[in-house]
């Protein structure tokens, strides 16, 4: 099964990875890093195919995905 690791510290909240996402499992959550930018999270991680799209998206490398 496929999962993704958010990087709390690099997240702008961007909303791009939310976009991108097929399976539409990525938020941005209540968590606030501490720059103070709202932080994305995946909302079920059992539907995540791995596709990466998230990761390459994300113009501040805050996803690794993990196959
Ligand atoms: S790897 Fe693909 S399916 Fe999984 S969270 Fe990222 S964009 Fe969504
Ligand atoms: S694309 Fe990256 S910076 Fe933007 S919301 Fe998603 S994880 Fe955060």
């Amino acid at each position: 099964m496929a999962k993704i690791e958010i990087d709390k510290e690099f997240c702008k909240s961007c909303g791009l990875c939310v976009k991108e996402c097929p399976k539409q499992i990525i938020q941005i959550g209540r968590t606030v890093n501490s720059k103070g930018y709202n932080v994305a999270e995946q909302t079920d991680e059992s539907q995540c195919i791995g596709c990466k799209l998230c990761a390459i998206v994300c113009p501040d490398m805050a996803i690794t995905v993990y196959k």
